[in-house]
């Protein structure tokens, strides 16, 4: 916080009253009334994470394990993919994978790696809660350079494999997409 005679106080204040009622906004009347008195954005902000860190922690492995254990079962492929997506999308946005921060241009290539190792984690975990008929080999090639995982569920769609209780004969080729 700048000194009172600071140049920068007034604009410093009016930026932390805006930081601090978007905060206060942000969260249920019940917890605005324990964090109003608070100072300032910063100590708002503390205080929330102390709080709230723990309670996110068993969030995300409560996330991962339903990811872990859904499966396809009766759903379409579809359906599947789409249920499955929506917990990844929620893991994310709990646990981003971190942003490069190099100075321009990016000499790492980590958050790339980073990326493709998710998007084949991720591509794995959709093929093994598969039902078995849509398994060619048993188990699917993921030696190979992957497409994303939106990819691999549309070519699923267009292979006809749409439905879970198809007779199996549709589901000629899943893994297409991977085995390029
Ligand atoms: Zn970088």
């Amino acid at each position: 916080m700048p000194h009172d005679d600071d140049l920068n106080r007034a604009a410093w204040e009016r930026c932390n009253h805006l930081v601090q009622s978007w905060l206060i906004n942000s969260v249920s009347d019940s917890i605005a009334q324990t964090i109003v008195f608070c100072d300032t954005a910063l100590e708002v902000w503390l205080d929330l994470k102390e709080r709230f860190f723990k309670i996110d922690r068993i969030r995300i492995a409560n996330m991962r394990s339903s990811i872990n254990n859904l499966k396809q079962g009766a759903k379409s492929v579809l359906d599947y993919f789409t249920e499955m997506k929506s917990l990844w999308e929620k893991l994310s946005s709990h646990r981003p994978i971190p942003n490069c921060s190099c100075i321009h241009p990016c000499r790492c290539v980590a958050s790339r790696v980073a990326k493709t190792l998710m998007n084949e984690d991720q591509i794995v975990q959709f093929l093994t809660g598969l039902n078995d008929q849509f398994l060619v080999h048993g188990y699917p090639n993921v030696n190979k350079p992957s497409p994303h995982a939106n990819t691999a569920c549309q070519e699923d769609s267009e292979n006809g494999a749409m439905s879970s209780s198809g007779s199996g004969a549709s589901a000629s080729s899943p893994s297409a997409g991977f085995s390029q």
